[in-house]
């Protein structure tokens, strides 16, 4: 099996449809793709319209969460994998997050237009259309205004966490989120755990408190990670029974990363399904 167990569309900040994105993974080789788009499942029926007969697809999305470091506080991404979509409490988490994202992202235009920066709020608001709004929607004006040549530029030159027009949004605690997923009968699995930040606070310590509150897996392989990485997490992972997933973390064309470029096994998504309510389930062949 050639799985993928993370990418972005455009109900997010990816730039590939729903259908561009199914096209992207065949042409890939991948049999199974998750999509995982932040803080919405409006892409879930889309994506299940487009999906190829041949392809299975893992309806899933990642959440923006954050946790108090003896450092300070840190922000570490959370996977939630078939979940009911209808659940209340996801809902009204949604809702919350999507509606902080508008005026976190209009926030940051207003900081880069008084610092002079030839953008608009309704060109970022073109944009995101109806995704929630995210730093690489920005980052793709900046692009159009000629500042930058990609968003990675754009994200070095003007969208940096530690940058002077950087605006926080709202986020759900780390384990508030991992109990939420759970509780949407869904299988939270931690986001490219030592990626930026996060990888100050996510040592054996800290996956094992998270285990005992219901987290079930850990991405071990990931762009972000190098070698040393991926080896400690799954040292870290395999005594705690965390499931071990790959995954590109594919954004379309605002990331230079390949859909397919990471992998997960097909024992890892036996072990998701396995540990998922039933109530989402896989779509597509075997499902
Ligand atoms: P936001 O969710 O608005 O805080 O924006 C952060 C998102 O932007 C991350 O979840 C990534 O999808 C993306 N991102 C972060 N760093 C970069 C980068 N250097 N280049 C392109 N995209 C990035
Ligand atoms: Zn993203
Ligand atoms: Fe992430
Ligand atoms: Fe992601």
């Amino acid at each position: 099996m050639t799985i993928d167990l993370h990418t972005h569309t455009a109900f997010s900040d990816g730039t590939d449809s729903p259908a561009q994105l199914m096209s992207a993974a065949v042409a890939a080789g991948l049999d199974t793709v998750a999509i995982t788009d932040h803080d919405t499942t409006e892409g879930w029926a889309p994506a299940a319209a487009a999906r190829p007969e041949q392809m299975v697809l893992v309806r899933g999305a990642e959440f923006s969460t954050h946790y108090r470091h003896e450092s300070g506080r840190v922000s570490v991404h959370l996977l939630g994998y078939l979940f009911d979509p209808a659940a209340p409490v996801l809902l009204a988490e949604v809702a919350r997050l999507q509606d902080d994202r508008l005026h976190r992202g209009m926030a940051i235009v207003d900081r880069l237009i008084a610092g002079g920066v030839p953008i608009s709020r309704q060109q970022v608001l073109e944009i995101a259309g109806d995704a929630p709004v995210g730093r690489p929607h920005i980052g793709r004006a900046l692009m159009a205004a000629g500042l930058v040549n990609s968003v990675t530029e754009a994200f070095e030159v003007y969208l940096a966490g530690n940058g002077p027009y950087y605006v926080d949004k709202a986020d759900t605690e780390l384990f508030d989120a991992v109990a939420l997923v759970r509780a949407a009968g869904g299988v939270p699995v931690l986001a490219h755990p030592r990626s930026r930040s996060a990888a100050r606070a996510t040592d054996a310590a800290l996956l094992g408190r998270l285990a005992d509150a219901g987290l079930a897996g850990v991405e071990a392989d990931h762009p972000d990670h190098d070698a040393a990485a991926r080896a400690e997490l799954r040292a870290i992972a395999g005594p705690l029974g965390l499931i071990v997933t790959g995954s590109s973390d594919y954004h379309g064309t605002n990331k230079a990363i390949r859909i397919g470029q990471e992998r997960s096994t097909a024992e890892a998504l036996a072990a998701i399904v396995a540990a998922s309510s039933g109530t989402t389930g896989l779509l597509g062949p075997g499902a």
